[in-house]
């Protein structure tokens, strides 16, 4: 098959006419289809349930002495504090396990910094004339969300292979009213990227002039590999501390991706000082998060070695259906030159972009042939890709017979997108 632009007129007509008869077929069909977001699938859902056959004997709701089904422990148990730390390679005083969502305990950390500010802000964030917030882009639109929310301006950061633009980042970091950075740092949502050593220990080192400046370190896909081994990641924290910035930086986590989204544990980690003050502010807000659940999931996780073997379970589940995204994309779409795409080994989502100015029409004749898309734009600041290009693909949530149609559907799209932009 030749390349869309390398086609005379005539062959991208006929080609048109091919493609247009195929979308037609589709639509047809009459299919509801959804990869719109990083939802596991029930195979996934059913790998865990029996989270629920534990805790029958009341020793079993007895943790480090502590009973876990009354109020305390504010910071979280501690042993679910081990286990985040064992899997993020902190230490266990610098976890704070929360309740069943790491992006509210993300909200609650803007949040705080904009009612109080942070432990090292001048005034709280209310108080500012103006914040930025570093959005690299393509990123997860529900972080976008959150600093757009608080009225904060989003500035977007290039992404590159290994990482956010880091000279941009430096550059930014100048201006003291650029107050933090959202990362991704491990399969970054939605290109699947591992931030390099390189990019981490710049983003350690950073010197923001604003003395508040925060790294939300997003670790959500810390040990979500679908392909090959466990793939160790250097702790930020330690490398923030040895850069002299031990206060920079908050972690978060959860199992989500890992037991059941919405119904696991969360949590974030930080330095001792950061902990003081959070814990100061949040024991205001709550008595304690839900120990029950924590102690479940220290039951059922154990530790990381038997974590990370549940997560082999999920990758048998996960990697076929990544590896059928990807090999239609480079059987239908590679030989025509319209778009690219990463093959991530991990994480929840195929990024792809398409030829500038067609993510839009593309998706919306997705739409037309009953497949639902994550929305184009959704990944940039605002919602806007100045592009008009970035795809996100979510192939977790589709049996593999549904996820066939629903990328083969794409792919026509794609492709019917590119002809009527090149013109036929
Ligand atoms: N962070 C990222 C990068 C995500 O992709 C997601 C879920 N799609 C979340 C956080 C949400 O995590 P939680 O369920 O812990 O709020």
């Amino acid at each position: 098959m030749t390349a869309y632009p390398n086609m005379t007129r005539e062959e991208r007509g006929a080609e048109y006419t091919r493609v247009r008869q195929e979308f037609e077929l589709w639509k047809a069909k009459g299919l509801k289809l959804n990869m719109a977001r990083g939802k596991p699938g029930k195979q996934q859902l059913d790998l865990v349930s029996d989270i629920f056959s534990l805790m029958q004997d009341p020793q079993d709701y007895v943790s480090d002495g502590i009973d876990v089904r009354n109020y305390g422990e504010l910071s979280g148990l501690p042993a679910a504090k081990r286990l985040f730390a064992e899997i993020l390679g902190c230490r266990p005083w610098q976890v704070f396990v929360g309740g069943n969502a790491s992006l509210q305990l993300m909200y609650d950390t803007i949040s705080k910094g904009y009612t109080h500010g942070l432990l090292h802000s001048p005034r709280p964030w209310c108080r500012e004339e103006n914040i930025k917030w570093l959005c690299p882009a393509p990123g997860y639109d529900r972080h976008f969300k959150v600093t757009e929310s608080f009225g904060f301006e989003l500035i977007t950061i290039p992404m590159t292979d290994e990482g956010p633009d880091m000279d941009a980042v430096e550059e930014a970091v100048k201006d003291s009213a650029v107050k933090g950075i959202w990362c991704v740092p491990k399969y970054s949502n939605p290109d699947g990227i591992i931030y390099s050593d390189k990019v981490i220990r710049r983003m350690a080192a950073l010197k923001p002039a604003a003395p508040d400046f925060t790294i939300m370190w997003d670790n959500a896909y810390c040990i979500h590999e679908f392909e090959g081994d466990y793939v160790k990641f250097p702790d930020i924290l330690a490398l923030c501390e040895q850069a002299g910035n031990p206060d920079m930086v908050f972690e978060f986590a959860s199992t989500s991706k890992v037991t059941l989204p919405g119904g696991g544990i969360s949590c974030f980690a930080c330095s001792e000082a950061n902990m003081a003050y959070m814990e100061k502010l949040l024991s205001i807000q709550v008595i304690s998060f839900d120990k029950v659940n924590q102690q479940r999931h220290v039951l059922y996780l154990k530790d990381k070695a038997h974590t990370l073997e549940l997560m082999k379970k999920h990758a048998a589940i996960m990697g076929p259906k990544f590896r059928c995204v990807v090999d239609a994309l480079d059987r239908e779409i590679a030989p025509l030159e319209i778009a690219s795409w990463q093959r991530p080994k991990g994480g929840y989502f195929v990024s792809l972009n398409a030829m500038p100015g067609t993510a839009k029409r593309t998706l919306a004749l997705c739409k037309e042939a009953g497949v639902t898309m994550t929305d184009a734009g959704a990944t940039f600041p605002y919602g806007k890709d100045p592009q008009d290009s970035n795809i996100r693909i979510a192939p977790s949530l589709p049996p593999v017979e549904e996820l066939e149609q629903a990328i083969a559907v794409l792919c026509t799209c794609l492709k019917l997108s590119a002809l009527e932009a090149l013109g036929v």
